[in-house]
């Protein structure tokens, strides 16, 4: 898994919360969540969001305009954590100017140093652990008396739907990367039982949730901690049939568990998108002895080839991180070397930074920033080229697309391969599941045309 995303590829920017009030609810106190990190953190903010919603609360426009904000943190990078404490300290100033203001910290960050961070910043009301949203019911009554104790709560509830959710299966995690920081700040691993997920997706989906994301940390080791053999392959037949949803993704997987009896769900079920996350690291075995990953380069190129032969359609991303502790020159070239071989769609690299509290941070970070950023440079143009092969072979091919939002004035939506693809049309496309031939590709997305829309005759196509 990634140093600089432990779930998944892309970080959440850091988001307010947008505005869906109506005047009706201008007397309805109201929240605003403030999150970056990983996808589990937007996962949460979203459960939050919903405990709030179910509670009374509605979101505020702007942050000012909030009685309540929570602050979900990551520190996974030493960039992130101060980002976070900016944050905290930003937040004085509103505070003073509104008295009856509760502030909320929870992530990473909020791990097993509550009464620390409460010492430290007086401006906080709460500090809670990931996952421990009950805890809101704290507050909220000083707030207001009639906002009672929120319930255990953990299925979103009363929320506008959107097309894609993330949904956490698995928190904490059990290795011992040693650069990462996950291990000491999420747990251990806790699978969420099979019936409590397949509930939460029945009920996302009949709101509207057409495809979901599940989400951890180790996502390929659920249900390893029942030890009953349920596994992530049990959790995918058992949420396929779930009426109104159309897709299933996963993230993200390590190389030591994606097991054939996963890759065989996947290829036999429609639903599961043959899309696999598979971070890497690095392409040197020392590297990786030292990054303590158990497995080595050639591992990772034996399964790449089995997902290939098993799904030759599928997409596969990978994480690298270059100028780890004493990586050498031909380390790094040991990378390149196994980029080039395994071909993925998407690589997502990042440059080692030592974070407090790791294993590597008490070794020297010896390769100079100037050394790391140009291998850094090497990953990316490399991978640019690797992903235009892949891209434009594309060009021409028809795609099944779900259209998730709107980006650059276009319609934006991602193919079962989690390939981004834009197309212009002046309906309203939002949720729609829709077909398309791939015209144009960049290194990074592709354009198309719509050729097929669910529920259309074909002649209303491209109105
Ligand atoms: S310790 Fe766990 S979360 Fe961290 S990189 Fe390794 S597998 Fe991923």
């Amino acid at each position: 898994m990634s140093i600089a995303t432990p779930i998944m590829p892309i970080w959440a920017p850091d988001t307010d919360t947008t505005d869906t009030g109506t005047e009706a609810d201008d007397d309805a106190k109201k929240y605003s969540i403030w999150t970056i990190g990983c996808q589990m953190n937007v996962a949460e903010s979203s459960q939050i969001a919903a405990a709030f919603q179910h509670a009374g609360l509605r979101e505020a426009k702007r942050e000012e305009d909030a009685d309540v904000i929570v602050l979900n943190s990551c520190v996974v990078r030493q960039a992130a954590e101060d980002k976070v404490r900016g944050k905290i300290g930003a937040l004085q100033r509103l505070k003073r100017a509104k008295p009856g203001l509760k502030i909320a910290l929870t992530g990473c960050l909020a791990t097993k140093h509550e009464d620390e961070l409460m010492r430290q910043y007086p401006v906080l009301d709460l500090v809670f652990e990931p996952g421990a949203i009950d805890e809101l019911g704290r507050i909220l009554p000083e707030l207001d008396d009639d906002l009672v104790a929120l319930p255990h709560y953990y299925l979103p509830e009363d929320t506008a739907p959107s097309v894609t959710a993330f949904v956490p299966i698995i928190t904490g995690c059990n290795k011992v990367c040693s650069y990462c920081i996950v291990p000491y700040r999420r747990g251990k691993e806790r699978s969420r039982p099979v019936a409590e997920i397949a509930a939460e997706v029945a009920r996302i989906a009949e709101a509207g949730v057409r495809e979901v994301t599940l989400l951890g940390q180790i996502v390929d080791r659920y249900g390893y901690d029942f030890k009953d053999g349920t596994d992530l392959a049990t959790l995918l037949y058992a949420i396929h049939d779930t009426p109104g949803l159309d897709r299933i993704r996963f993230l993200t997987s390590h190389p030591a568990y994606m097991d054939e009896r996963l890759l065989r769900a996947v290829a036999e079920l429609p639903k599961a998108c043959e899309h696999i996350n598979l971070p890497v690291q690095s392409g040197d075995d020392e590297v990786l002895r030292r990054m303590r990953r158990n497995y080595a380069a050639n591992d990772y190129r034996r399964q790449i080839g089995e997902i290939r032969a098993i799904m030759p359609d599928a997409t596969i991303a990978t994480d690298i991180i270059v100028g780890f502790c004493g990586e050498t020159d031909a380390q790094f070239q040991n990378t390149l070397r196994l980029l080039e071989d395994v071909s993925c769609d998407v690589t997502h690299v990042a440059m080692y930074s030592p974070r407090k509290g790791t294993a590597s941070a008490r070794w020297e970070d010896d390769v100079p920033r100037d050394v790391k950023l140009a291998r850094h440079q090497a990953v990316e143009r490399l991978q640019e080229r690797i992903s235009t092969e892949h891209n434009d072979r594309l060009v021409g091919r028809e795609m099944e697309l779900l259209v998730d939002g709107q980006g650059h004035g276009r319609w934006r939506g991602r193919t079962r391969g989690n390939k981004l693809v834009f197309f212009d049309d002046t309906a309203d496309r939002l949720g729609q599941m829709v077909h398309m031939r791939v015209t144009e590709a960049t290194p990074w997305f592709l354009r198309g045309e719509l050729t097929a829309v669910e529920g259309e005759p074909v002649s209303g196509v491209g109105n």
